[in-house]
């Protein structure tokens, strides 16, 4: 690599390269413009995470700049929702795009104009064949297509007809204005490709003004130019997409940016595809789009993924040329990571199980310091723990009767509860159907702050909390959202619904948390000690605490390979 780029986590791919390459030639006279081009027809998923922040932080590492632009050419399916939903998300991802928010619909007048100039250079036509016919004219990979007997109306006609169409003097459907282009060219892009549709349909920003909408192949490429954008880094698809880009830019003679395709983002066990994750929301599969099971950013977002973890993930798959599949595990080992190194520890009981130690003195009340952060030597920071008579812990930190490697708690068996005392069990109480309901115990108060009196080891450390002092909490436990690694893998007949995870959620009422975290406030991150990371969620109220579980703690992705 060069020295352009310092940064410790300085991210080289093919497209940097390319971009290295242009600076050096000085293709662009030294300049570096991308953007981020949404369609506002849904919510960002962590594949747009990928597009957005390798367009941004191309701006920034070579001193460019970054613009977000809405290509909203169809009116019937953007809604104003997510619009502001597609701002929010950006700018907490951390790409800033400053003053240059820009729409296609910005750009529909100019576009009609340079739609006008093809049809002066009888580079297009309006065609009354029904969508239908189009199709069937288009022919298929192995067969060219067929001229359309409208092709060769003279120009007078057409820009009479496409001005008419804009008067909104057709109804919707009736014709369209196609380029002229070739209709037995091998690329089926390049047969003569429908440039307007008739929509009486109001727009989100340009209200009734247009009857007719251009189509995003015509905006898409002629907005990027109207911005000056020198890389336009789109996905793969958009491949065979690019000589008909390249055609209207030289038909127009109007300033042309670079495109550059790069592999979408998939990853296992959830989807990307946009008109599915409505499905999940609109079906009520999910509670809407910010449910933090959803593989979008405002889901991830209320789950407790971090800007700063989504960075580092899309840093360790990297750009490339060709479609794969991420294990979701990997983005689990970023967010780990980030939360390992920010969450301070604290003490939760999520299935509570009472516990009386019955030598501790009746109205004592002790407070241990637990170290917020013990991963890290170099903080010493702690908080305070009240620990009393009667407390609670973890239900399945007890057995009865336990196997060989169980070294919790059980009859007769002595633990640690964490920085406070040694205990033994001494007596299991029971209901009526001999559910364990309590247990009694003894301490040892020389092991107080959870150190051994005279060189006795135990084999179990227990979280706890003190069942005067806690507050009781939500907690709510989220799986992989489908069991299937690709979930659109279906039996006949099914579709990809059927391979959803019935225990993707789980809602537990009633544990009981530490009373430091009586102030928690959405947003906020912990690490609930031998449970995982945490996040307060936006439900979440004084009094009435929710928290989100943002991922375990144990690392279940194995084949990790560190950064070079
Ligand atoms: P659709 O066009 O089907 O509605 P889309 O996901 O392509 O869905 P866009 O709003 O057009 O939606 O996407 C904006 C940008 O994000 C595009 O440049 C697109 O190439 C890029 N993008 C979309 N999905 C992914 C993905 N999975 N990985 C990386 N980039 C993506
Ligand atoms: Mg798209």
């Amino acid at each position: 690599m060069t020295n352009e780029k310092n940064e410790s986590d300085a991210r080289s791919d093919f497209v940097r390269n390319i971009v290295l390459d242009d600076l050096k030639s000085d293709k662009w006279g030294g300049r570096v413009h991308t953007r981020f081009p949404p369609e506002p027809n849904g919510y960002l998923h962590i594949g747009h995470a990928k597009s957005i922040l390798l367009n941004y932080g191309i701006a920034k590492e070579f001193g460019g700049k970054f613009n977000l632009r809405f290509d909203d050419t169809n009116p019937l399916k953007e809604e104003s929702e997510y619009v502001e939903s597609i701002i929010d998300d950006i700018k907490w991802l951390g790409a800033e795009f400053d003053d240059r928010l820009y729409h296609a619909s910005d750009y529909f007048e100019q576009l009609y104009e340079w739609a006008v100039q093809l049809i002066k250079d009888g580079k297009a036509y309006v065609d009354d064949l029904s969508a239908e016919e189009i199709r069937q004219y288009r022919g298929t990979l192995t067969e060219p297509g067929k001229d359309s007997p409208y092709r060769d109306r003279s120009v007078e006609e057409n820009l009479d007809l496409f001005q008419r169409m804009k008067a909104g003097e057709f109804p919707d459907g009736s014709r369209v204005l196609r380029a002229k282009i070739d209709m037995a060219s091998p690329n089926m892009n390049l047969r003569d490709p429908v440039l307007y549709r008739i929509l009486h349909a109001p727009h989100h920003r340009t209200g009734n003004y247009w009857n007719i909408y251009p189509m995003y192949d015509w905006a898409h490429g002629q907005s990027d130019s109207i911005e000056g954008i020198t890389h336009s880094i789109c996905t793969l698809e958009f491949e065979d997409h690019r000589p008909l880009y390249n055609w209207f830019l030289e038909q127009l003679g109007v300033y042309h940016p670079q495109q550059i395709e790069f592999a979408k983002l998939f990853l296992t066990y959830t989807i990307m595809s946009k008109r599915n994750l409505i499905r999940l929301v609109e079906e009520g599969h999910v509670n809407g789009w910010d449910d933090p099971r959803m593989p979008t950013i405002a889901g991830m977002r209320r789950r407790g993924y971090t800007p700063a973890a989504i960075s580092d993930f899309c840093g360790r798959i990297g750009v490339a040329k060709a479609n794969n599949l991420v294990d979701y595990g990997l983005l689990e080992f970023s967010v780990r990571e980030d939360l390992n190194a920010h969450a301070p520890r604290a003490m939760a009981v999520l299935n509570p199980l009472k516990v009386v130690i019955e030598n501790y003195p009746e109205d004592q009340v002790e407070k241990f310091d637990v170290p917020d952060h013990p991963q890290d030597r170099s903080n010493t920071e702690t908080h305070k723990v009240p620990f009393s008579r009667v407390i609670y812990i973890e239900r399945e930190d007890f057995m009865e009767d336990p196997p060989g490697k169980f070294f919790r708690l059980a009859p007769g068996r002595e633990v640690r509860l964490l920085k406070a005392y040694y205990i033994t069990c001494t007596d299991v109480i029971k209901d009526e159907d001999g559910n364990v309901v309590e247990l009694r115990c003894t301490y040892d108060p020389q092991s107080r702050g959870g150190r051994s009196p005279d060189g006795r080891k135990v084999k179990g450390t227990l979280h706890w909390v003190s069942a005067q002092h806690a507050i009781p909490a939500e907690v709510r436990l989220y799986d992989l959202l489908f069991t299937k690694e690709n979930p659109s893998e279906v039996e006949p007949g099914k579709d990809f619904t059927s391979n959803l995870n019935p225990q993707s959620l789980q809602v537990l009422t009633n544990c009981l948390v530490e009373p430091s975290l009586a102030k928690a406030r959405p947003g906020d991150q912990i690490q609930f000690m031998r449970q995982g990371y945490f996040t307060v969620d936006p439900d979440s109220k004084p009094g009435a605490l929710v928290f989100n579980r943002t991922v375990t703690l144990r690392d279940t992705w194995k084949k990790i390979k560190k950064k070079g």
